[in-house]
């Protein structure tokens, strides 16, 4: 499905001030609500700019857009790291409130509707893990305390369904009154079911009528190879329960990963420093090497210098989602010594005797330093 661009619904610039979103949403929600526009698409127009204005008037959202289109607001994106965004929890009350004024029979959504289904709340926890358990993946148990549908009423509240007598089942009471402009129809939420249409004989004694209670309760979480510190895993409608047939908010599990000993991790690649004697760096060597994947024996050539870097590709972690692998980089680390006994000392002494200066490094160094004495 195409999207338009949020932007182009409102008919503001991109840098439009949020005084220029508010008030081209006002003109856009005067023209198109529902219940002033016959016009076949004015539903649907009128949503369009309903969604615009709730991303486009938060400052956080906006950037989100911005940055991502409307890809920062599909449900499941990025892996299934990055939230969804639900427009139907954003209250547009105040603003329809100085448009239409109140208590002229409009019933629109946000605030005003007591029987609104909504969604449960989200919840976010965070979890601890080791280096291994993110790079290789792990199953978790979690507990969480949160508000669950009552097992008892099914989260109506009530026991023993009857037909409200005071609005008959339709959920809204009208009375006419007169004012000086003449005789106006007021409808309005039926106070004793709250709208629903039915009442119940008797209240839930296990919830007391909210429908929701808290529970502890215990889940075990498989966590996929290739989390990092700041993702989020999305466990969808296990958060706590809606209100009035709504479903159940997400719970979100937020990682933070422990350093490891001697690896480092930047995204999917690994760094290692791999310390090195002397003698190893100009003679060469092969040295034994722990990677994600066991251990290995890497071949340091003869004449190799300090901070000479040697990649093992897919040796890295594997990616959330693409599954790929990273890169492992091994950098090498020539340790000089601080303490010689005195056979060593002799040896270094013998060394220094040796001709250098064909060294291109020396040779260049020297010659300036002779030129200029
Ligand atoms: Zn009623
Ligand atoms: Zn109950």
């Amino acid at each position: 499905m195409n999207k338009r661009d949020y932007y182009e619904v409102l008919g503001v610039e991109k840098t439009a001030s949020d005084a220029e979103i508010k008030s081209a949403f006002r003109r856009l929600a005067k023209k198109y609500h529902p219940d002033v526009c016959k016009e076949a698409d004015a539903e649907e127009k009128f949503k369009e700019a309903q969604e615009a204005y709730a991303v486009l008037s938060d400052p956080q959202k906006r950037k989100q857009y911005d940055q991502f289109g409307h890809q920062a607001f599909q449900n499941g994106g990025q892996g299934g790291f990055s939230g969804g965004f639900d427009f139907s929890d954003f209250d547009f009350s105040d603003i329809f409130g100085d448009i239409f004024g109140s208590g002229f029979g409009f019933n629109f959504g946000g605030s005003k509707r007591q029987n609104r289904a909504s969604r449960g709340r989200d919840r976010v926890i965070g979890m601890k893990l080791s280096f291994e358990e993110a790079v290789y993946g792990t199953t978790k148990t979690i507990k969480i305390d949160l508000m669950d549908t009552c097992d008892e009423c099914h989260g109506k509240g009530g026991k023993g369904e009857v037909t409200c007598d005071k609005c008959h089942g339709s959920g809204t009471i009208e009375e006419q009154q007169r004012t000086i402009l003449g005789a106006f129809i007021t409808k309005s939420t039926c106070p004793k079911c709250h709208g629903n249409g039915i009442i119940y004989k008797e209240v839930c004694s296990n919830c007391r009528g909210k429908g929701s209670i808290r529970k502890n309760k215990e889940y075990e979480v498989k966590i996929p190879a290739g989390v990092d510190t700041g993702n989020q895993l999305r466990m969808s409608g296990k958060g706590e329960a809606g209100t009035n047939g709504g479903p159940n908010g997400d719970i979100y599990i937020e990682f933070s990963v422990e350093p490891h000993q001697i690896f480092k991790r930047d995204e999917d690649d690994i760094y290692l420093e791999l310390p090195i004697s002397i003698t190893d760096a100009v003679l060469g060597c092969k040295k034994e090497v722990p990677t994600l994947y066991g251990n290995i024996n890497l071949v340091i050539p003869a004449g190799s210098q300090n901070g000479d870097k040697h990649r093992l590709k897919g040796k890295g972690v594997e990616n959330t989602s693409s599954r790929r692998k990273g890169d492992m980089y091994i950098t090498l680390k020539v340790i000089i010594p601080n303490k010689l006994n005195r056979e060593q000392k002799k040896l270094f002494e013998s060394l220094t005797k040796t001709d250098l200066d064909n060294n291109i490094e020396f040779k260049k160094y020297n010659d300036f330093l002779k030129k200029n004495r």
